[in-house]
């Protein structure tokens, strides 16, 4: 709690300790960034929970379809560990063999949603591999959050998004970083008003360039609406204190405040989903 809010941290990447390191430093060559944190869970729970962080939505994405299996064991047992802290989102490989079956081991797990990153994955959003997983998830309400928007490569970009969100109208999808990483204002007048998309504020602030950044998030989130946008920090690349301090700057009424820092992640991440049986054929 900070404020008297309760705060959910809905973007957080998290490793084993034997590869954080490694993980993080591929993670800040990509975006050239220093991270704030070490990207394991320890770290997470200590340095957020001290900035009055209730709960995280832990993530880890897999490069290859081999990591998969392992990503999400790792991310079910470190919620299991600390299960009023944790919530898991589990990883699937567009070039896995059986993506919708990763899908169901991953919800059997009890995990909560998908994350995917399709520029640090290398496919794009709308690249019929990810269908069938889209599909189930639909069938499942299981959210995905999906890395959104790049404007140095085309694989997350609105374009991509947009035929997503209307060909699975009943996947729920979080836009990350406002629908459109580096391509703010553009993914916004793109993606707004969308019934089956949420998006977060993470990695937002720190990158934009130019202009009041106060006002632009403060458009960006009136533009979504304020039951549409999720507290989130990208841990480790920013550090829980830096981006609360700039999130209770914004000009925002206490409700809107609630709704953003912990009510919306709630409604969107906050219950274990249906769990198909093996036998049950759904797509
Ligand atoms: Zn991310």
């Amino acid at each position: 709690m900070r404020n008297g809010f309760e705060i959910w941290d809905a973007h957080c990447h998290v490793y084993p300790e034997k590869i954080a390191a490694r993980a993080v430093a591929g993670t800040d060559a990509f975006y050239s960034t220093v991270a704030a944190g070490r990207g394991t869970i320890p770290d997470l729970i200590a340095a957020g929970t001290a900035c009055g962080v209730d709960k995280f939505v832990v993530q880890s994405v897999a490069t290859t379809p081999k990591q998969v299996a392992s990503i999400n064991r790792f991310i079910a047992e470190a919620v299991a560990a600390a299960p009023e802290q944790l919530i898991g989102l589990g990883t699937i490989h567009p070039a896995a063999e059986d993506i919708a079956a990763d899908v169901r081991d991953l919800a059997a797990l009890g995990l909560h949603g998908i994350k995917i990153h399709p520029d640090i994955q290398g496919y794009r959003i709308d690249d019929p591999l990810f269908f069938p997983a889209y599909a189930l998830c639909e069938k499942l309400d299981l959210p995905i959050l999906m890395h959104t928007g790049d404007s140095r490569y085309d694989y997350s970009n609105p374009n991509r998004l947009l035929p997503v969100l209307q060909k699975f109208p009943h996947l729920r999808v979080v836009g990350a970083h406002f629908g459109g990483w580096s391509i703010w204002e553009e993914a916004a007048e793109k993606l707004a008003g969308i019934p089956n998309l949420w998006v977060d504020c993470s990695s937002t602030m720190p990158f934009m360039k130019g202009g009041n950044k106060k006002e632009r998030v403060e458009n960006l989130i009136r533009k979504y609406g304020v039951d549409r946008v999720l507290f989130g920090t990208d841990y480790p690349m920013w550090s829980h204190r830096q981006e609360l301090d700039f999130f209770f700057e914004l000009d925002l009424t206490d409700e809107d405040r609630r709704a953003i820092l912990s009510e919306n992640a709630k409604k969107v991440y906050g219950s274990p989903k249906k769990v198909l049986k093996k036998e049950e054929s759904v797509i």
